[in-house]
């Protein structure tokens, strides 16, 4: 039976992208049947809405999907369709594996790490109080009448973290790393500061770990994990993190490896996974055949894996990783200069992939 996989081309260079990792994909020889959706600026234009009712009915389905990146429409007063998705459909762990492959111009090439980040809670929940206004004014009353009190010129974010959210992002971290043949996972926090949010993240995160004897447990102080990254990213495996330090960290992880067009991303939820890549849509090169498809293909390595087809998985990574190091038959951000005349396009690079997968 072949999976059936919600497919979202997406906009500006999604359609390129998503398309040579759909034939990448389907060399692997693991049967599919996509069922094809739009999102983005494209169906915006087309139907005054860039997350279309049937492709989130889709996704509810298929329980998979695959997306190449969207433009968020400026000024149409849309959410971003990711954020849309995640809530949809709580998708609330997001997995970013940072890994340096052979020949990538980087400074860390031993960083072979998996960012976990909690999708859900934190700062990002959307609890804010602006500046003057009347909700904002009863708050610091209140928060005053506590002895706690807060400047009248000051705007208010609110960073719940709670023990139901900090269990389930700390168990799919302990989730990957056992289904993936890691050792360790890290969790990080800044308890010593925020002793009743990230205090609480710590003791749930200890708690959990209690649960999986056979993977190491560690944590580290936010600001200390982030000086370590750097200066000895060999000692990391897996890290699971509360929403903001995990946006932040994977942008590092991203940095540490190349670069983002060569940063995968899950998220995946009780009821759905979405597979895309860090970037966004580079509407600049739109139908140049140009951006290098390689955050994408590797984010379908991460739906492989996900799906269970753990031999196509590596099959394809070890083709993705091959290419690159080869180094002949790659896009321009990965030759030594960027206007390097040899320089392949998106569909060629995903030729070199499927030539090496059929070695
Ligand atoms: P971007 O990631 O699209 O592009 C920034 C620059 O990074 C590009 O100009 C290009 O130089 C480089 N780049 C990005 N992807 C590349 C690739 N695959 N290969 C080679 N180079 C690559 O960021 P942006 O310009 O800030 O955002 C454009 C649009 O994408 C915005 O509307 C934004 O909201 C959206 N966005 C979408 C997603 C998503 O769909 N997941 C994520 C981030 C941003």
């Amino acid at each position: 039976m072949p999976y059936e996989v919600t497919f979202i081309p997406g906009d500006g260079t999604g359609p390129e992208l998503a398309e040579a990792t759909r034939r990448v994909l389907e060399a692997t020889g693991v049967e599919f049947s996509w069922d094809e959706q739009p999102a983005g600026e494209d169906v915006y234009r087309e139907e005054g809405n860039p997350f279309p009712e049937r492709t989130l009915e889709s996704i509810k389905r298929t329980k998979v999907g695959i997306k190449g990146p969207t433009t968020t429409p400026v000024g149409s007063g849309f959410r971003s369709i990711n954020v849309q998705l995640r809530t949809e459909l709580d998708l609330y762990a997001c997995i970013r594996p940072s890994k340096a492959y052979e020949r990538v111009r980087t400074r860390f090439p031993e960083t072979d790490i998996v960012i976990v980040r909690e999708n859900t809670e934190d700062l990002y929940a959307g609890i804010e109080f602006e500046k003057g206004s009347e909700d904002n004014a009863k708050l610091r009353e209140f928060l005053g009448g506590l002895g706690a009190p807060i400047r009248e010129d000051a705007g208010i974010s609110i960073k719940p973290i709670s023990v139901f959210g900090t269990e389930r992002i700390v168990e799919a971290a302990f989730d990957y790393a056992e289904s993936n043949g890691r050792g360790r996972v890290t969790a990080a926090h800044k308890a010593n500061i925020m002793k009743f949010s990230d205090g609480l993240f710590l003791e749930k995160a200890r708690q959990v770990a209690e649960r999986h004897p056979e993977i190491e447990f560690e944590d580290r102080i936010i600001d200390n994990l982030c000086n370590q990254l750097v200066s000895r990213p060999e000692e990391y495996d897996v890290i699971v993190l509360p929403n903001l330090y995990g946006d932040i960290v994977s942008d590092l992880g991203a940095g540490m490896i190349g670069g983002l067009g060569l940063a995968p991303g899950a998220n995946i939820g009780t009821e759905a996974a979405m597979f895309e890549a860090t970037h966004g849509s580079a509407p600049k090169y739109k139908g140049l055949n140009k951006v290098n498809p390689t955050a994408l293909m590797l984010s379908g390595v991460l739906m492989l894996r996900h799906l269970g087809e753990f031999a196509a998985a590596d099959r394809m990574e070890g083709a993705i990783a091959a290419t690159i190091a080869k180094g002949e038959k790659v896009t321009y951000d990965l030759k030594p200069t960027r206007d390097d005349p040899t320089a392949v396009g998106t569909s060629e690079f995903a030729d070199a992939v499927i030539e090496e997968m059929n070695k």
